[in-house]
């Protein structure tokens, strides 16, 4: 395709202003589209055929220009699963002057991740001087940002340590399970754990010998709950498990499970702790029963872990509401 017919059609801004005169209108479009970092294709409207493909496509589609130009189509990019949306997408997008951009997996491997690619595609019509109208995809290879993206969203979400969700995931887990629990008139349950006498176990053996119980201790509440359960790193030795759809008693028998699976863990040095070995204490509470906002419903959980304390530790308290607590097992 020669350089005149890749003029693009004017835009409205330059109709609006009548000043089709500055810099950016008088530089030739092949002089953007030779120097892009990102693919640009163009494609024919009726048929999705690929017309013409800048240097940088050779790179990021993996084929050379003679080949995509020869013999690709733009419906042949994406994976099996995207081509419906992509589809729709394409025609939304053919309506409009301005570019829509969407994210597409597509078939063909990432240079830079090794593995199948994720683009972001700008994509928006373009009227060529001969009044033809194409299709112009910038592509862009996105596939190792979204890698970072998501490990810095699990870095946000989760506790470096333990590997649990962290505190601040577990307050925003929470807000929702409420907000679900409200709109669909259910229930969920927290269970609030705390390691008792752990700072005689860190002055005894050691923080690094404190860190590794807390290790241990995490994967036993990951092990004690169900899939749908989250146990969270709520901070330093005090973990919560938020249930949904779970109500007191059933939270209660999930607490005596890890309750009784820390008993019965021999920790090492657990012998040297103030019980003879390393045991936790639980609150549990429940909402609806315990308050109306997700907040009092911890707090429950919080004053039922303090009876624990009070009563001599290794043991699970209930909240009944506005009863009387039950003490639910000790030994
Ligand atoms: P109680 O039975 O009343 O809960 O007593 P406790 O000693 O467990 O409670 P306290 O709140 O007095 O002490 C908590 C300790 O937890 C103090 C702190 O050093 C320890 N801790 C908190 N986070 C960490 C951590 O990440 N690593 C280690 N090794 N210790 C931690
Ligand atoms: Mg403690
Ligand atoms: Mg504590």
């Amino acid at each position: 395709m020669s350089e005149e017919t890749l003029q693009p059609a004017a835009s409205p801004a330059q109709h609006a202003n009548g000043n089709p005169q500055t810099p950016a209108a008088k530089a030739a479009y092949l002089d953007l589209f030779d120097r892009s970092l990102d693919a640009i294709v163009l494609v024919a409207l009726d048929s999705g055929k690929i017309i013409e493909a800048n240097d940088s496509s050779e790179k990021i589609l993996q084929a050379t220009k003679e080949t995509i130009e020869a013999s690709w189509n733009i419906f042949d990019l994406p994976v099996p699963e995207a081509l419906d949306e992509f589809r729709k997408m394409v025609r939304i997008a053919s309506r409009r002057y301005h570019p829509k951009t969407f994210e597409v997996p597509l078939k063909v491997q990432s240079a830079e991740a090794s593995k199948p690619m994720i683009s972001q595609m700008a994509l928006s019509p373009l009227k060529l001087s001969d009044g033809t109208e194409v299709l112009q995809f910038i592509v862009r290879d996105i596939t190792k940002m979204k890698d970072y993206i998501k490990q810095i969203e699990e870095m946000a979400t989760t506790d470096g340590m333990t590997g649990l969700t962290n505190f601040r995931q577990f307050s925003k887990l929470l807000e929702m399970e409420h907000a679900r629990a409200l709109r669909y008139r259910t229930k969920y349950a927290i269970v609030f754990c705390d390691i008792d006498h752990f700072k005689k176990y860190n002055d005894q053996n050691g923080h690094p010998a404190g860190d590794a119980l807390l290790k241990q201790y995490a994967q036993i509440l990951r092990s004690c709950v169900r899939t749908t359960d989250f146990p969270c790193r709520y901070g330093g030795e005090e973990f919560v498990v938020l249930l949904p759809q779970t109500d007191s008693d059933e939270a209660a028998m999930i607490a005596e499970r890890i309750r009784s699976a820390v008993r019965e863990t021999k920790f090492e040095h657990g012998e040297k702790q103030p019980l003879g070995f390393v045991s936790i204490s639980i609150g549990v509470s429940a909402f609806p029963r315990d308050g109306a906002d997700p907040k009092v419903v911890l707090k429950a959980a919080d004053n039922m872990l303090y009876e624990c304390k009070e009563g001599g530790r290794n043991c699970v308290k209930v909240s009944r509401g506005p009863e009387k607590p039950v003490i639910h097992h000790q030994g």
